[in-house]
């Protein structure tokens, strides 16, 4: 699917709408959700124009990819969820309610968040 310049999280990326910083390196950056779902509840993106996981997964380099995850891992970590538990999310595509078209993966922890309910 073609990439959307002007999505929400591109904008982010240019520095056009504020976030709330949690993490950032070469390939990623990761800030708080406007609307949280949980205590903790960041947004891990990656800097590369990926629409969606499927595009995220064909065409990012593997540094990419590796700093994606280390990233996650990470920020899991800093967030102290990580003995706790936490939950990470990525929704592709319509049926999955992908609101904002720039591949993210949402890091959910901080309460009990109860079975996956779909
Ligand atoms: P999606 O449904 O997986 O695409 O999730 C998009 C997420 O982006 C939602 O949880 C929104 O609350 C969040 N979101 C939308 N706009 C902003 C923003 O400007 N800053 C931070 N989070 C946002």
């Amino acid at each position: 699917m073609a990439y959307d310049p002007d999505n929400i999280f591109a904008r982010i990326l240019r520095g056009e709408i504020p976030c709330r910083k949690v993490y950032e390196d070469r390939h990623v950056l990761a800030f708080h959700d406007i609307r949280p779902q949980a205590p903790t509840h960041v947004l891990v993106i990656p800097k590369g124009p990926y629409t969606s996981f499927a595009d995220f997964s064909e065409q990012a380099t593997p540094e990419e990819i590796l700093d994606f995850i280390r990233a996650a891992g990470l920020i899991a970590r800093q967030a102290g969820v990580e003995d706790s538990g936490y939950r990470l999310i990525a929704n592709h595509g319509p049926d999955s309610h992908q609101e904002v078209p720039h591949f993210h993966l949402h890091i959910l922890g901080g309460r009990p968040l109860g079975p996956m309910l779909v």
